[in-house]
Protein backbone atom coordinates (compact mmCIF):
# COMPACT_ATOMS: atom_id res chain seq x y z
CA UNK A 1 0.00 0.00 0.00
CA UNK A 2 1.38 3.44 -0.94
CA UNK A 3 2.59 5.90 2.26
CA UNK A 4 0.98 8.83 1.72
CA UNK A 5 1.11 12.22 4.67
CA UNK A 6 -1.02 15.23 4.20
CA UNK A 7 0.02 18.83 5.38
CA UNK A 8 -2.40 21.01 6.33
CA UNK A 9 -1.08 24.44 5.64
CA UNK A 10 0.92 25.36 3.91
CA UNK A 11 2.26 28.88 5.26
CA UNK A 12 6.49 29.19 6.22
CA UNK A 13 6.79 25.85 8.40
CA UNK A 14 4.10 23.70 6.09
CA UNK A 15 6.03 24.78 2.59
CA UNK A 16 9.52 23.71 4.17
CA UNK A 17 8.29 20.74 5.67
CA UNK A 18 6.33 19.24 2.80
CA UNK A 19 9.63 20.28 0.45
CA UNK A 20 12.02 18.14 3.49
CA UNK A 21 9.76 15.08 3.43
CA UNK A 22 9.36 15.02 -0.36
CA UNK A 23 13.36 14.96 -0.58
CA UNK A 24 13.67 12.76 1.90
CA UNK A 25 11.24 10.56 -0.09
CA UNK A 26 9.89 9.04 2.91
CA UNK A 27 6.25 8.61 1.56
CA UNK A 28 4.85 7.71 -1.92
CA UNK A 29 2.69 10.94 -1.94
CA UNK A 30 2.42 14.19 -0.23
CA UNK A 31 -0.98 15.70 -0.68
CA UNK A 32 -1.14 19.69 0.96
CA UNK A 33 -3.92 21.54 1.66
CA UNK A 34 -4.31 25.49 2.38
CA UNK A 35 -7.41 27.90 2.57
CA UNK A 36 -4.89 30.12 0.56
CA UNK A 37 -5.94 28.61 -2.74
CA UNK A 38 -2.77 30.68 -4.72
CA UNK A 39 -0.31 30.05 -2.51
CA UNK A 40 -1.13 26.50 -2.24
CA UNK A 41 -0.84 25.99 -5.92
CA UNK A 42 2.41 27.97 -6.44
CA UNK A 43 3.87 25.45 -3.41
CA UNK A 44 2.83 22.61 -5.16
CA UNK A 45 4.14 23.24 -8.43
CA UNK A 46 7.17 24.52 -6.99
CA UNK A 47 7.79 21.30 -5.07
CA UNK A 48 6.26 19.35 -8.16
CA UNK A 49 9.04 21.02 -10.08
CA UNK A 50 11.97 19.96 -7.64
CA UNK A 51 11.19 16.32 -7.88
CA UNK A 52 10.96 16.10 -11.80
CA UNK A 53 14.56 14.72 -11.80
CA UNK A 54 13.71 11.95 -9.57
CA UNK A 55 11.95 8.89 -8.31
CA UNK A 56 10.02 8.44 -5.48
CA UNK A 57 7.59 11.09 -3.85
CA UNK A 58 4.94 12.92 -5.63
CA UNK A 59 3.53 15.72 -4.25
CA UNK A 60 0.31 17.93 -5.43
CA UNK A 61 -2.20 19.54 -3.74
CA UNK A 62 -5.84 18.98 -3.37
CA UNK A 63 -8.90 19.29 -0.52
CA UNK A 64 -10.18 16.99 2.45
CA UNK A 65 -11.45 14.42 0.07
CA UNK A 66 -7.69 13.47 -1.44
CA UNK A 67 -6.63 13.03 2.84
CA UNK A 68 -8.17 9.88 2.68
CA UNK A 69 -6.09 6.73 3.66
CA UNK A 70 -3.13 9.57 5.08
CA UNK A 71 -0.10 7.64 7.48
CA UNK A 72 0.39 10.92 8.42
CA UNK A 73 -1.24 14.19 8.69
CA UNK A 74 0.69 17.24 9.52
CA UNK A 75 -1.34 20.65 10.84
CA UNK A 76 0.99 23.59 10.51
CA UNK A 77 -2.58 25.91 9.65
CA UNK A 78 -3.22 28.91 11.79
CA UNK A 79 -1.80 32.02 12.96
CA UNK A 80 1.81 32.50 13.83
CA UNK A 81 3.62 34.04 17.62
CA UNK A 82 5.02 37.76 16.46
CA UNK A 83 8.11 39.10 18.61
CA UNK A 84 7.19 39.63 21.90
CA UNK A 85 3.75 37.80 21.94
CA UNK A 86 3.34 34.91 24.12
CA UNK A 87 2.15 31.66 22.97
CA UNK A 88 -0.52 31.28 24.81
CA UNK A 89 -2.66 34.58 23.28
CA UNK A 90 -2.83 32.95 20.32
CA UNK A 91 -4.72 29.94 21.30
CA UNK A 92 -8.66 31.14 20.82
CA UNK A 93 -7.69 32.09 17.08
CA UNK A 94 -6.07 28.71 16.69
CA UNK A 95 -8.18 26.40 18.44
CA UNK A 96 -11.58 27.28 16.11
CA UNK A 97 -9.03 26.64 13.24
CA UNK A 98 -7.96 23.28 14.77
CA UNK A 99 -11.39 22.02 15.86
CA UNK A 100 -12.44 22.84 12.15
CA UNK A 101 -9.62 20.59 10.62
CA UNK A 102 -9.54 17.76 13.04
CA UNK A 103 -13.52 17.35 12.11
CA UNK A 104 -11.88 16.88 8.57
CA UNK A 105 -9.27 14.64 9.40
CA UNK A 106 -11.80 12.66 11.54
CA UNK A 107 -14.20 12.58 8.74
CA UNK A 108 -11.65 11.90 6.04
CA UNK A 109 -8.63 10.12 7.09
CA UNK A 110 -9.91 8.66 10.28
CA UNK A 111 -7.30 5.73 10.30
CA UNK A 112 -4.22 8.55 10.14
CA UNK A 113 -1.67 9.71 13.06
CA UNK A 114 -1.80 13.64 13.49
CA UNK A 115 1.16 15.61 14.54
CA UNK A 116 0.02 19.27 15.59
CA UNK A 117 2.42 22.10 14.98
CA UNK A 118 0.02 25.13 15.54
CA UNK A 119 0.73 27.19 18.67
CA UNK A 120 0.23 27.11 21.19
CA UNK A 121 1.13 23.58 20.20
CA UNK A 122 0.11 21.82 23.67
CA UNK A 123 -3.56 23.49 23.94
CA UNK A 124 -4.29 22.90 20.29
CA UNK A 125 -2.78 19.26 20.39
CA UNK A 126 -5.90 18.95 23.27
CA UNK A 127 -8.47 20.07 20.67
CA UNK A 128 -7.23 18.19 17.97
CA UNK A 129 -7.31 14.78 20.13
CA UNK A 130 -10.78 16.07 21.02
CA UNK A 131 -12.02 17.24 17.67
CA UNK A 132 -11.02 13.68 16.06
CA UNK A 133 -11.40 11.23 18.83
CA UNK A 134 -8.96 9.54 17.61
CA UNK A 135 -7.05 7.35 20.62
CA UNK A 136 -4.45 9.79 22.55
CA UNK A 137 -1.79 7.41 20.84
CA UNK A 138 -2.21 9.01 17.81
CA UNK A 139 -2.24 12.87 17.87
CA UNK A 140 1.00 14.18 19.06
CA UNK A 141 2.52 17.55 18.94
CA UNK A 142 5.50 18.52 17.84
CA UNK A 143 7.26 21.47 20.16
CA UNK A 144 9.92 19.69 22.65
CA UNK A 145 11.53 18.39 19.87
CA UNK A 146 12.43 21.74 18.38
CA UNK A 147 13.43 23.07 22.32
CA UNK A 148 15.71 20.02 22.47
CA UNK A 149 17.73 20.98 19.45
CA UNK A 150 17.62 24.55 21.20
CA UNK A 151 18.83 23.49 24.49
CA UNK A 152 21.90 21.10 22.98
CA UNK A 153 22.97 23.81 20.19
CA UNK A 154 22.64 26.29 23.75
CA UNK A 155 24.83 24.16 25.79
CA UNK A 156 27.37 23.30 23.13
CA UNK A 157 27.86 27.29 22.84
CA UNK A 158 28.56 27.86 26.64
CA UNK A 159 30.58 24.48 26.96
CA UNK A 160 32.25 24.44 23.28
CA UNK A 161 31.40 20.82 23.07
CA UNK A 162 29.95 19.56 19.62
CA UNK A 163 25.76 19.70 19.74
CA UNK A 164 26.10 15.93 18.50
CA UNK A 165 28.30 14.84 21.43
CA UNK A 166 25.23 16.11 23.49
CA UNK A 167 22.28 14.63 24.99
CA UNK A 168 19.96 17.00 26.34
CA UNK A 169 15.81 16.86 26.38
CA UNK A 170 13.34 19.52 27.51
CA UNK A 171 10.02 18.82 28.48
CA UNK A 172 6.25 21.11 29.84
CA UNK A 173 4.99 23.31 27.37
CA UNK A 174 6.50 24.43 24.55
CA UNK A 175 6.40 28.09 25.82
CA UNK A 176 7.65 30.40 28.56
CA UNK A 177 7.64 27.30 31.06
CA UNK A 178 9.58 24.88 28.77
CA UNK A 179 11.31 22.90 31.77
CA UNK A 180 15.24 22.30 30.14
CA UNK A 181 16.20 18.92 31.91
CA UNK A 182 20.20 20.05 33.40
CA UNK A 183 19.81 16.95 35.16
CA UNK A 184 20.01 14.36 32.53
CA UNK A 185 22.15 16.16 30.18
CA UNK A 186 24.89 14.19 28.87
CA UNK A 187 28.18 14.93 26.74
CA UNK A 188 29.92 11.70 24.74
CA UNK A 189 27.99 9.31 26.79
CA UNK A 190 28.76 10.92 30.26
CA UNK A 191 26.89 12.93 32.81
CA UNK A 192 27.83 16.49 32.71
CA UNK A 193 26.52 19.02 35.61
CA UNK A 194 26.70 22.18 34.18
CA UNK A 195 27.53 24.99 37.18
CA UNK A 196 24.52 27.57 38.49
CA UNK A 197 26.58 30.19 35.74
CA UNK A 198 26.37 27.95 33.20
CA UNK A 199 22.51 26.68 33.13
CA UNK A 200 21.84 30.58 33.56
CA UNK A 201 23.87 31.13 30.42
CA UNK A 202 22.05 28.83 28.15
CA UNK A 203 18.74 29.54 29.62
CA UNK A 204 18.83 33.18 28.27
CA UNK A 205 20.62 31.81 25.06
CA UNK A 206 17.64 29.27 24.24
CA UNK A 207 15.47 32.35 24.52
CA UNK A 208 17.49 35.42 23.19
CA UNK A 209 18.25 33.05 20.17
CA UNK A 210 14.27 32.57 19.35
CA UNK A 211 13.85 35.91 20.30
CA UNK A 212 16.14 36.71 17.57
CA UNK A 213 14.72 34.38 15.05
CA UNK A 214 11.06 35.67 15.11
CA UNK A 215 12.65 38.95 15.20
CA UNK A 216 14.39 38.58 12.12
CA UNK A 217 13.06 36.32 9.73
CA UNK A 218 9.42 36.73 11.06
CA UNK A 219 9.32 33.00 12.55
CA UNK A 220 11.16 29.59 12.94
CA UNK A 221 10.74 27.01 10.00
CA UNK A 222 14.12 24.95 9.44
CA UNK A 223 13.98 24.09 13.30
CA UNK A 224 10.88 22.74 13.54
CA UNK A 225 10.93 21.22 9.83
CA UNK A 226 13.51 18.99 11.14
CA UNK A 227 11.66 18.19 14.16
CA UNK A 228 8.85 16.98 11.90
CA UNK A 229 11.35 15.04 9.96
CA UNK A 230 12.24 13.34 12.77
CA UNK A 231 9.48 12.34 14.17
CA UNK A 232 7.45 11.48 10.82
CA UNK A 233 10.22 9.03 10.52
CA UNK A 234 10.62 7.49 13.68
CA UNK A 235 6.62 6.38 12.79
CA UNK A 236 7.02 5.52 9.44
CA UNK A 237 10.45 3.75 9.62
CA UNK A 238 8.95 2.52 12.91
CA UNK A 239 12.27 3.16 14.87
CA UNK A 240 10.65 3.24 17.93
CA UNK A 241 12.79 6.53 19.17
CA UNK A 242 12.35 8.47 22.09
CA UNK A 243 11.61 12.38 21.92
CA UNK A 244 9.50 14.53 23.95
CA UNK A 245 6.44 15.39 22.66
CA UNK A 246 3.22 16.70 23.59
CA UNK A 247 0.73 14.15 24.06
CA UNK A 248 -2.37 13.62 26.41
CA UNK A 249 -1.78 12.13 29.48
CA UNK A 250 -4.11 9.72 31.75
CA UNK A 251 -2.23 9.53 35.13
CA UNK A 252 1.08 9.46 33.81
CA UNK A 253 3.43 12.14 36.24
CA UNK A 254 0.41 12.69 38.45
CA UNK A 255 -1.40 14.56 35.06
CA UNK A 256 -4.38 13.70 33.35
CA UNK A 257 -6.64 15.59 30.82
CA UNK A 258 -4.40 17.73 29.46
CA UNK A 259 -1.48 17.73 26.69
CA UNK A 260 1.99 18.45 27.53
CA UNK A 261 5.87 17.23 26.32
CA UNK A 262 7.06 14.35 27.64
CA UNK A 263 9.05 11.68 27.05
CA UNK A 264 7.73 8.84 24.79
CA UNK A 265 8.83 6.13 22.50
CA UNK A 266 7.78 6.56 18.68
CA UNK A 267 6.87 3.68 16.38
CA UNK A 268 4.59 2.54 13.76
CA UNK A 269 1.40 3.18 16.44
CA UNK A 270 1.97 6.70 16.82
CA UNK A 271 2.92 6.74 20.81
CA UNK A 272 4.07 3.51 21.58
CA UNK A 273 4.75 4.44 25.05
CA UNK A 274 5.93 6.87 27.71
CA UNK A 275 8.81 7.07 29.60
CA UNK A 276 8.32 8.58 33.17
CA UNK A 277 11.55 10.36 34.28
CA UNK A 278 12.51 10.94 37.73
CA UNK A 279 12.76 14.81 38.25
CA UNK A 280 14.81 16.31 40.31
CA UNK A 281 12.91 18.69 42.28
CA UNK A 282 13.45 22.10 39.90
CA UNK A 283 12.22 20.30 37.54
CA UNK A 284 9.36 18.89 38.66
CA UNK A 285 8.19 21.89 40.68
CA UNK A 286 8.40 23.73 36.72
CA UNK A 287 6.91 20.77 35.32
CA UNK A 288 4.09 21.21 37.61
CA UNK A 289 3.78 24.99 36.60
CA UNK A 290 3.94 24.40 33.12
CA UNK A 291 0.88 21.67 33.39
CA UNK A 292 -0.84 24.39 35.41
CA UNK A 293 -0.41 26.97 32.71
CA UNK A 294 -1.48 24.76 30.20
CA UNK A 295 -4.92 23.31 32.08
CA UNK A 296 -5.31 27.31 32.63
CA UNK A 297 -5.68 27.82 28.94
CA UNK A 298 -7.57 24.81 27.71
CA UNK A 299 -10.29 25.80 30.23
CA UNK A 300 -10.33 29.39 28.50
CA UNK A 301 -10.46 27.67 24.99
P1 LIG B 1 2.16 30.92 8.26
O1 LIG B 1 1.28 32.08 8.59
O2 LIG B 1 3.31 31.11 7.34
O3 LIG B 1 1.26 29.72 7.68
C1 LIG B 1 0.05 29.35 8.19
C2 LIG B 1 -0.77 28.81 7.04
O4 LIG B 1 -1.96 28.22 7.58
C3 LIG B 1 -1.20 29.88 6.04
O5 LIG B 1 -0.76 29.54 4.75
C4 LIG B 1 -2.71 29.90 6.15
O6 LIG B 1 -3.37 30.19 4.95
C5 LIG B 1 -2.99 28.47 6.61
N1 LIG B 1 -4.29 28.28 7.20
C6 LIG B 1 -4.96 29.07 8.08
N2 LIG B 1 -6.15 28.53 8.37
C7 LIG B 1 -6.24 27.37 7.69
C8 LIG B 1 -7.24 26.36 7.59
N3 LIG B 1 -8.38 26.43 8.27
N4 LIG B 1 -6.99 25.30 6.80
C9 LIG B 1 -5.84 25.21 6.10
N5 LIG B 1 -4.86 26.14 6.15
C10 LIG B 1 -5.06 27.20 6.93
O7 LIG B 1 2.66 30.35 9.67
P2 LIG B 1 3.89 29.36 9.95
O8 LIG B 1 5.06 30.17 10.33
O9 LIG B 1 3.99 28.35 8.87
O10 LIG B 1 3.36 28.67 11.31
C11 LIG B 1 2.19 27.88 11.28
C12 LIG B 1 1.78 27.52 12.71
O11 LIG B 1 2.79 26.69 13.29
C13 LIG B 1 1.63 28.73 13.65
O12 LIG B 1 0.61 28.50 14.58
C14 LIG B 1 2.98 28.78 14.35
O13 LIG B 1 2.92 29.44 15.59
C15 LIG B 1 3.23 27.31 14.50
N6 LIG B 1 4.64 26.94 14.71
C16 LIG B 1 4.86 25.97 15.59
C17 LIG B 1 6.15 25.57 15.84
C18 LIG B 1 6.36 24.45 16.83
O14 LIG B 1 7.51 24.11 17.09
N7 LIG B 1 5.32 23.86 17.36
C19 LIG B 1 7.22 26.17 15.17
C20 LIG B 1 6.95 27.17 14.25
C21 LIG B 1 5.64 27.56 14.01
Amino acid sequence: MKTKISMIGMGNVGSVTAYALAHKKIADEIVMLDVLKDLLEGHSLDLAHSLAWEEGTRAYHGDYTDIDGSRIVVVCAGAGRRSGLNRLVLAEQNAKIVTEIGASIKKHSPGAIVITLTNPVDVMNYVMWRATGFPREKVLGQGNVLDSFRFRWAISQVIGAKPSEIEAFVIGEHGNSKVPLFSKVTVRGKPKELTIEERMKVTELIESSNETIIKKKGGTVFGPTQAIVRMVDAIISDKKEMMPCSFVLKGEYGLKDLSIGVPVILGRNGVESVEEWTLDHAEEVSFKRSSELIQDTIGKV
